[in-house]
């Protein structure tokens, strides 16, 4: 049993784009969100403690970035979410692709 059992959902190949889509449980997230994981490639940070200077497998800045990146694709799903106005909504509806999808499905 790997600690990822408990994070990952699922992960799902694309063809169009380079990284695949990963499906993180709520427990992952909370862990991403702790610096506890390494929001890149998943690796367990828990050794290091929360926000390690870099993530030991792939070198990301857990850090610098982390925090900015889950502050990225929280907007990114706001942009999708719900809006006041509902042409607002449609409007941003219109612009986002499935393909700038990086962001964490729930
Ligand atoms: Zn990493």
């Amino acid at each position: 049993m790997s600690y990822l059992e408990d994070i990952v959902l699922g992960v799902e190949e694309t063809n169009d784009r380079g990284a695949p889509e990963v499906t993180i449980s709520i427990k992952g997230l909370t862990m991403l969100k702790d610096g506890l994981i390494c929001g890149r490639c998943l690796a367990d940070l828990r050794p290091l403690g929360a926000f390690p200077e870099k993530c030991p497998d792939c070198g990301f800045k857990v850090k610098e970035l982390q925090q900015q990146q889950m502050i990225e694709d929280v907007k990114k799903t706001v942009k999708v979410g719900s809006r006041v106005s509902l042409q607002d909504e449609i409007d941003a509806l219109g612009v986002w692709t499935p393909s700038q999808g990086d962001n964490l499905h729930l």
